[in-house]
């Protein structure tokens, strides 16, 4: 049995020293905070979807980077081994739209609860308000990892080291970027890191007047002016700096760098369950029945009330027009309006909102059954730190948890 201390105590080590203590290994965590997974704590805004019960393929398909490194991590333990792995500890789940996993209970606390009996049961040693500042070794293999408590400094002996210490994203949850400075330490090369699943900075004054309107059953699309990069329908939402919700989060995954170089057309389609050809016939219809109200107040029949000044002022026509002088160039407009409305995105916002970092740990450097430097003997990565990200829907998790247990299951 291997002496392992895992770095950082969040979703996935926790679930790494829940699983090792299992099969029988001495686990110690070093987590800076002063309890465990805080981050868990607020995802799925406090109730934690905490996988999604797809197939291993479809969890795959929705992994933005690096899906073929996860292949074995993938399929040795699944979304249905993650659902019955936390039954076993005591959680019970439900899944819900989209086959989101949620607990029963609908507190992510009782997630992190489930982990930390089986840690209490295991005695795995939790040193909270412990810093991981060094990772120690000796010809080319980990010997120790070098914590910080207080201004003391001391070494954890370990067979194993893993860097749990997640990415950028939400720093206040104890997420600084720490497990790069580490790795790049050790000799790792990290790849550019930047925010993912983030709300978008969008220009033009028309935005901030829709501030807090919230539009469903939208169609997004976002192209690049040769192919188009995303085009989902769904929920989002307008605030004082842009646009927000899912369906911008998702958005906001697939752009990379080229967001703010104006290399983006982007376009809400408001009425994706009809043509052209059957939205202006229902503008004729709504015409043909109220030939002598002005424009602007029939607009409620259309679209959201903020919505209806910028959709005229974008269209170009007066709020004041009588609908029995609403011409076919006008009526066109508003079609070309309602089905292209214009978005100009300037930049993701940082990573204070950003649900997850892109970028990290290069993934050419990590074995992927085991998830073991290739630089390092017993060094290991898992989670966030490395250079993998998905789409929202419990994704994330389900890449802390498979490449957390892939680690525990190849500690000799
Ligand atoms: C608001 C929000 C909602 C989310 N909701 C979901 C969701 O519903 N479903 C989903 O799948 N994903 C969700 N995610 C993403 C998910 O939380 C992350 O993918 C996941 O937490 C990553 O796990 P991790 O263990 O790698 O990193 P983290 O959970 O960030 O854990 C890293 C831990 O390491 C500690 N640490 C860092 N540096 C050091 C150091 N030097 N010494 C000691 N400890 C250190 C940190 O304090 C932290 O506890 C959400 C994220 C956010 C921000």
């Amino acid at each position: 049995m291997s002496e392992i201390v895992i770095a950082g105590g969040g979703a996935a080590g926790m679930f790494c020293a829940a699983y090792a203590s299992e099969l029988g290994h001495r686990v110690t965590i070093a987590e800076h905070n002063e309890k465990l997974g805080k981050k868990l704590f607020i995802t799925g805004k406090g109730r934690c979807n905490f996988t999604n019960h797809c197939p291993p393929e479809e969890f795959l398909a929705h992994v933005l980077t690096n899906s073929r490194f996860l292949y074995s991590a993938a399929y040795g333990l699944t979304p249905d081994d993650v659902i019955a792995c936390f039954e076993r500890w005591g959680l019970p789940s439900k899944t819900e739209r989209g086959r989101r996993v949620f607990p029963v209970s609908d507190h992510s606390s009782d997630v992190i609860a489930a982990m930390e009996r089986v840690l209490r049961k295991n005695r795995v040693k939790v040193l909270l308000h412990t810093e991981a500042v060094r990772i120690v070794t000796a010809d080319g293999a980990v010997t120790g990892l070098a914590v910080k408590r207080g201004d003391a400094e001391s070494i954890l002996p370990a067979d194993y080291v893993v860097i749990a210490c997640g990415g950028l994203s939400y720093p206040s949850t104890g997420s600084t970027g720490d497990g790069y400075l580490l790795a790049k330490a050790a000799g790792h090369t990290v790849t550019a890191t930047s925010p993912s699943l983030v709300p978008i900075v969008c220009e033009g004054e028309y935005i901030r007047q829709m501030q807090g309107l919230s539009l469903k059953n939208v169609s997004l699309t976002i192209s690049d002016g040769r192919r188009v990069l995303f085009s989902e329908q769904g929920e989002m939402m307008f605030t004082h700096f842009g646009i927000t919700g899912p369906l911008v989060l998702s958005a906001s995954a697939v752009m990379g760098d080229r967001i703010g170089r104006g290399a983006l057309v982007s376009v809400i389609d408001l009425k994706p369950a009809l043509t052209e050809e059957q939205l202006d016939g229902r503008i004729i219809r709504i015409v043909n029945e109220n030939p002598n109200k002005a424009l602007k107040n029939i607009l409620h029949e259309l679209y959201p009330q903020k919505m209806h000044a910028v959709i005229l002022s974008l269209a170009g026509i007066a709020p004041d027009t009588k609908l029995h002088d609403l011409t076919k160039p006008m009526r066109a407009e508003l079609v070309r309006v309602t089905k292209h409305f214009p978005l100009t995105l300037a930049a993701l916002r940082g990573y204070n909102e950003a649900v997850v970092t892109k970028g990290g740990v290069s993934v050419k450097e990590i074995d992927p059954r085991s998830m073991q430097s290739r630089k390092v003997k017993g060094l290991c990565f898992i989670g966030e730190v490395l250079d993998l990200d998905a789409f929202t829907g419990g994704y994330n998790l389900q890449i802390a948890w498979c490449t957390a247990a892939a680690c525990a299951e190849h500690f000799s």
